[in-house]
């Protein structure tokens, strides 16, 4: 089989490229890492393709609505220089109407986002990145078929909610864009 032609780095948002806030419901709140914009920038110029992958259940849970969220991400596209934001607003017991909760399968563990995105971008799944700093965004790589990296920025400073087998670990963002720069 012909391989696919674009490569990725599947990035979760918070506590990798924002600041794990718990929910955040307006554009003021979001605050990127010192690092993100550079460690973004040096990926793209490296021709990584960069899909930010991120569970929002505040929108199941009545805490924000789907445009807040839509507000927060186009400032966030306007600050680096992601290709594309997919977002799961579920969750089972969400308190929200329907659509939103429900069991679905995007949120992480599920891989549904990543395979999405990798359907409608051409992505090469077994050589691209999924990069997260908790159990369930590594969990979720592996089912995609992704070279999974847990960052010890956000909830990967500390204990892990339940055992994974990253297959590399870094400090941060900016530690991992080094290492696939070569610099
Ligand atoms: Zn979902």
């Amino acid at each position: 089989m012909k391989d696919l032609p674009n490569k990725a780095v599947f990035l979760d948002r918070d506590g990798v490229v924002c600041l794990e806030k718990g929910y955040i419901s307006s554009p003021e709140q979001l605050e990127l890492y010192p690092f993100t914009w550079e460690a973004i920038t040096k990926l793209k110029e490296a021709h990584w393709k960069i899909y930010i992958i991120t569970n929002q259940a505040g929108i199941a849970r009545g805490i924000l609505t789907e445009d807040d969220l839509k507000l927060i991400h186009q400032r966030l596209l306007e600050l680096v220089p992601v290709d594309k934001i997919y977002y799961c607003p579920h969750h089972p017991y969400g308190k929200a109407a329907l659509p939103y909760s429900i069991h679905c399968d995007c949120r992480k563990p599920a891989a549904g986002m990543i395979l999405r995105a990798a359907r409608e971008n051409q992505i090469d799944l077994k050589h691209s990145y999924l990069v997260g700093d908790r159990a369930s965004d590594i969990l979720a790589g592996k089912k995609a078929g992704l070279i999974t990296v847990l960052v010890r920025t956000g909830y990967g400073a500390m204990r892990l909610e339940q055992p994974v087998e990253p297959d590399y670990i870094f400090a941060d963002l900016r530690k991992l864009a080094d290492f696939l720069t070569g610099k």
